[in-house]
């Protein structure tokens, strides 16, 4: 039953064109090919192809110095943006999934060759209050119902010229039906992500683009 919420309503990218987007790419380091396939065997949900295509473009663009990540999973996006940063970019990662952790700090012992990521552990709502500013790159891809209550802490924390970029804001095509066309279940997240997507475009500390890559992407430059 669960699975026919997939095949409903509208599907953001076309399938076609994202595998033949794809098949263009050059691809990521065969570790990394190996963790992908490691999570997804697992069911731990990373960042989808596209997204990390796109991420690995803002990384050589923006060149960022520290970077902020809310929702490490198993350190797969981590240890993409590890390898394909500068050698003297810092990584923060955050997660509370405690079966996750020991994983994500596996793969980094193993993986994180220039020691780039350090990992909190805990709940980001708690641990975002408590970091200082000067992030240039923050890349929020955690519980969708909570990027809304990150954000003041996020611009707070994010230099000016930074990107906040956040993953899964089209939250798999359901943001853009009636809350009544959604399940009972995501009717929290679906409010609480269109308030999220308004306040980002609204919010006079950014200008933002959203984007339909992977599954909904925003980027917002901090003014
Ligand atoms: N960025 C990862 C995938 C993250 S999946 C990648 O692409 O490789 C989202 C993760 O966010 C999950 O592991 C979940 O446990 C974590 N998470 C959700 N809410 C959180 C919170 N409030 N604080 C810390 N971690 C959170
Ligand atoms: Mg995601």
């Amino acid at each position: 039953m669960k699975r026919q919420r997939k095949q409903k309503i509208v599907e953001i990218n076309e399938e076609r064109f994202t595998s033949f987007i794809n098949s263009m790419d050059r691809g990521n380091e065969p570790y990394l090919d190996e963790l992908e396939r490691d999570a997804l065997s697992n069911d731990v949900p990373i960042i989808r192809k596209d997204t990390q295509t796109l991420l690995k473009f803002l990384l050589k663009m923006q060149k960022p110095k520290n970077i902020l990540e809310v929702g490490c999973a198993i350190g797969f996006s981590a240890l993409l943006m590890s390898e394909y940063s500068e050698p003297d970019c810092k990584i923060t990662t955050i997660e509370k999934f405690e079966k996750r952790i020991p994983i994500a700090k596996d793969n980094f012992n193993k993986f994180d060759k220039g020691n780039k990521i350090t990992l909190l552990e805990g709940d980001a709502t708690e641990i975002l209050k408590e970091l200082d500013p000067g992030y240039d790159f923050i890349f929020m891809d955690a519980a969708k119902g909570q990027y809304i209550n990150f954000l003041p802490d996020c611009t707070r924390i994010l230099n000016k010229g930074g990107l906040l970029i956040s993953d899964n804001v089209l939250q798999d095509g359901d943001v853009i039906e009636s809350r009544f066309a959604v399940t009972r279940r995501n009717r929290t997240i679906h409010a609480r992500m269109r308030e999220y997507l308004y306040e980002l475009k609204h919010n006079d500390n950014y200008e933002t683009v959203i984007l339909t890559v992977g599954d909904g992407m925003t980027l917002s430059y901090k003014l």
